[in-house]
């Protein structure tokens, strides 16, 4: 494997087929062992409230820390617990630790935690999300998860059964990197989402393309028309910051506003104080 692609990361991934198999047994391996020798975290990034600036909730995305390769991304290494079969142990390992987090935090601030389609097609998850809930004490109201529309196509009896069994838990549900699936808009009739969340790669593109422009604009326009709220995920600058804040999304996430960071550094830095201390009694936990 060649050290390589930026700060913190590992790339894996020859071009050569032989490698790329070999490197994914490779992982495949070690990623049996990781959750038992602790090389499992959790970071957690703000999501901002574009009308108050108010840090109201944080994305929980987890982290390997390989113990010779060093860090991995989720990229690589979720779609190998997927192909393996490991992403149910896992998956129920993030949710309570994401909830065991977030009952440690002022009762405003909001928890999102991302699942795989994999976690939505099993019928065991609702009743995974009921017992940590439980266990941890955190209020239903404060969670939500993320889920691409991948997730929803090719079992949808199963999937649709999972995501109302969720929302009687009174948990919400946000529809993840919306725009870079094959987006059928039926989806969002099918479905009960709360959220739709806004891929990077139109945010990216929104100041110099007036096509991805149009796009943001009819998804926000879609979303608001069908009681649905909208996050822009991958902000970096102000002037997207900005425009967004316009354009009337409800929701800001991005580097600009705070990177993935370790649940400590939320502390240190004080970003878990801003959210407790800004929130106001119309901000109500249920409408974030
Ligand atoms: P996602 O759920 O869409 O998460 C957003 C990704 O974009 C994260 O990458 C985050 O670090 C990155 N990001 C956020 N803001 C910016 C920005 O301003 N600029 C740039 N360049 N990047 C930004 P990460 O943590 O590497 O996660 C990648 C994907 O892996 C996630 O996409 C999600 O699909 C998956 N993933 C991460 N954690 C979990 C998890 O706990 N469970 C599952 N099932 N999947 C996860
Ligand atoms: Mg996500
Ligand atoms: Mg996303
Ligand atoms: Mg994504």
């Amino acid at each position: 494997a060649s050290k390589a692609a930026g700060r913190d990361t590992v790339r894996v991934f020859e071009s050569n087929m032989n490698d790329d198999a070999s490197e994914r047994i490779a992982l495949e391996t070690d990623l049996r062992n990781a959750l038992a020798g602790n090389e499992l975290s959790l970071n957690f990034q703000p999501i901002v409230h574009a009308k108050s600036g108010r840090f109201g909730s944080f994305e929980a995305l987890i982290r390997w820390h390989h113990p010779t390769r060093g860090s991995v991304g989720p990229d690589i290494f979720v779609p190998i617990l997927e192909q393996a079969g490991m992403i149910t142990t896992v998956g129920d390992w993030i949710i309570r630790e994401a909830l065991r987090e977030a009952a440690t935090w002022d009762e405003t601030t909001r928890i999102s935690i991302n699942l795989s389609p994999l976690q939505v097609r099993n019928r065991s998850l609702v009743a995974t999300v009921a017992h940590a809930l439980a266990q941890t004490g955190v209020d239903p109201k404060r969670v939500e998860f993320e889920i691409t529309e991948t997730a929803l196509f090719d079992d949808t009896e199963e999937s649709l059964s999972t995501l109302h069994g969720l929302h009687s838990l009174g948990v919400s549900i946000s529809l993840d990197d919306f725009g870079t699936g094959f987006s059928s808009l039926s989806l969002l009739r099918i479905f009960p989402f709360d959220k739709i969340k806004i891929d990077k790669s139109f945010i990216d593109r929104m100041e110099t393309s007036e096509e991805c422009l149009a796009i943001v604009r009819a998804v926000i326009g879609l979303a608001s028309s069908l009681g649905m709220r909208t996050t822009a995920e991958g902000i970096e600058t102000a002037s997207q910051a900005e425009r967004l804040k316009k354009e009337g999304c409800s929701e800001l996430q991005g580097f600009y506003f705070g990177r993935p960071q370790l649940p400590g550094d939320l502390v240190k830095e004080g970003l878990l104080r801003k959210a407790a201390a800004t929130a106001t009694r119309q901000d109500d936990v249920a409408a974030s």
